[in-house]
């Protein structure tokens, strides 16, 4: 089995790249698909993070309201540090649970924005970033997700530089050009590098 660990600034491309990888046979595990399933409805995760904080970070419906919660930790290092006691054990059995009775050989992809910000880069056997210069990835998030410049900027803002991430990255992807050209790279990595080395462990 191989672990490649995928990061990259919002806008980057990652999910065009997870998806291309799966396409071509990777198992990917997204860190905020689990992250959210941790705390569904009716989860002793979510049960658990609200006789942390309060019956106000749940919706009318029952469901976590992640805005009411993120005013709770987005400004108090240790409400995120007790949230975090709670969550990143569950993350961690999941992403395990996951993983667990795959074939020699498979190569996984764990999908992960903050990589770098949480330092977990040790975690992986390769870790593959995917860059684009901030201009041009502002320019993707308004023109196909719909953000705001201002929303967009914030969200760069407040993440790791590709100065940083190119300290970590054993792989680098340019999607500065064309998707086109971004697929053919992930294309080249699979079949020289990933499965080649999944298949000598
Ligand atoms: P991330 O997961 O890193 O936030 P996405 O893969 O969702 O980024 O890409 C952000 C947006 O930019 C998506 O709408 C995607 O279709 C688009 N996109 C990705 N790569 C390119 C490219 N090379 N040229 C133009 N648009 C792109």
């Amino acid at each position: 089995m191989l672990r490649l660990g995928l990061t990259g600034g919002i806008g980057a491309g990652k999910s065009t790249v997870a998806r291309e990888l799966e396409r071509l046979g990777a198992v990917v595990v997204d860190a905020d698909a689990v992250a959210r399933e941790v705390v569904a409805p009716g989860t002793p995760g979510l049960a658990a993070v609200a006789a942390e904080f309060g019956e106000e970070v749940l919706a009318p419906d029952g469901a976590l309201d992640r805005a009411a919660l993120g005013r709770v930790v987005f400004a108090d290092p240790a409400a995120r540090a007790r949230l975090e006691e709670v969550t990143h054990p569950l993350i961690a059995v999941e992403t395990a649970r996951r993983v667990a009775d795959l074939p020699p050989g498979t190569v996984v992809v764990h999908d992960v924005p903050l990589i770098v910000e949480r330092g977990l880069a040790d975690r992986y056997d390769l870790v593959a970033v995917v860059g684009a210069d901030e201009d041009v990835r502002l320019e993707r998030l308004v023109r196909d997700r719909g953000m705001s410049r201002q929303d967009a900027l914030a969200r760069i803002a407040a993440q790791a530089t590709d100065a940083e991430r190119r300290e970590v990255a054993d792989v680098w992807l340019d999607n500065s050009g064309s998707p086109e050209d971004l697929l053919e790279q992930v294309r080249r990595l699979w079949h020289e590098r990933l499965l080649p080395e999944a298949r000598r462990d």
